[in-house]
């Protein structure tokens, strides 16, 4: 490109590349003091029960208040947050807050919901991590067995002797695991049946126009068998439109979550949600 560009594009090359890492720091110093000041804010995405239409749990997503940029969403912020180390603190008040939040809920009347918490790889593999969602559930005075922690294929394939030892350990104290994103990461078939998961979460890239596309419907039946055969629930996510459930439908597909069912809400914003719609 520079190439063709001519002379100078080398000089404007790097005052991008410059302002790039500037703009990085930047981003950085405010990401640790964003969690001093209470920046981070949880919102909740309703996951449906296919064959009930009733809600089966919410998902836990994390969003920054940034004072001058806004709402800024996980995308932007958690790769920093994760190769600076930040991610082990920010993602522990998420998950101390995610169960606090189920507590609260649970106090509103609510029908009971299962919760799902996304963890990063050094979340994962901080030894502390047990003992952290031990003391928040006991705490806040929730049943394990109510709450799901997704991981990817990418923080699963790392290490594999020990992913399975520390999935064996959340499994110990009733916790429920989850493996996002499924078909997009490396995860070797033979692997899968050693993961003591109970759900796969289809990604939305294969959700997407499945009622149209036959390779992502291709995709999506292979990998609900494949789960079901394994004994383990289906859920696929992204789904926005009614020609996707209802395919996910008839291909008995177990939960769905999704713009067509609610964008991820503050939990207030969730209750009443749920309330109304009961009313
Ligand atoms: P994810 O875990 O795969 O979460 C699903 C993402 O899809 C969310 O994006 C959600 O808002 C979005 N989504 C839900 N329904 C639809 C739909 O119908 N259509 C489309 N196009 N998108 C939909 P979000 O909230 O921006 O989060 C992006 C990613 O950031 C998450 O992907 C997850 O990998 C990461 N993330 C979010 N919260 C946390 C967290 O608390 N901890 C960690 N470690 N990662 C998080
Ligand atoms: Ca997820
Ligand atoms: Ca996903």
């Amino acid at each position: 490109h520079a190439k063709s560009e001519g002379r100078n594009t080398f000089r404007f090359f790097t005052e991008r590349l410059h302002a790039e890492l500037v703009e990085r720091k930047a981003m950085l110093d405010q990401l640790a003091q964003a969690l001093v000041q209470q920046q981070f804010e949880l919102h909740y995405q309703p996951v449906m029960s296919v064959r009930g239409g009733d809600l089966h749990g919410m998902e836990a997503l994390v969003r920054w208040r940034h004072p001058t940029l806004g709402l800024v969403t996980p995308e932007r912020f958690v790769p920093l947050a994760e190769q600076s180390g930040l991610i082990v603190a920010l993602g522990h008040w998420i998950l101390t807050q995610a169960i606090a939040d189920l507590a609260r809920w649970d106090a509103a009347g609510l029908p009971p919901l299962r919760l799902a918490i996304n963890l990063s790889l050094a979340q994962f593999r901080d030894p502390a991590l047990v003992e952290r969602l031990e003391a928040a559930l006991s705490v806040h005075q929730v049943a394990a067995a109510r709450v799901e922690l997704e991981l990817t294929e990418t923080v699963l394939m790392h290490d594999l002797d020990d992913a399975i030892a520390i999935m064996a350990r959340l499994r110990g104290i009733g916790l429920g695991l989850a493996v996002d994103d499924f078909g997009t990461g490396y995860s070797s078939l033979s692997y899968l049946k050693r993961f003591p998961v109970q759900k796969l979460k289809i990604d939305k890239s294969f959700v997407r126009g499945v009622a149209q596309d036959e390779e992502a419907a291709a995709i999506c039946r292979s990998v609900i068998a494949l789960g079901h055969n394994l004994g383990l629930n289906l859920v696929a996510e992204g789904v926005e439109d009614r020609a996707e459930l209802q395919w996910l439908r008839s291909h008995h597909c177990d939960y769905v979550q999704g713009f067509l069912i609610s964008k991820p809400l503050p939990l207030a914003d969730l209750q009443r949600w749920v309330a109304s719609s009961r009313a």
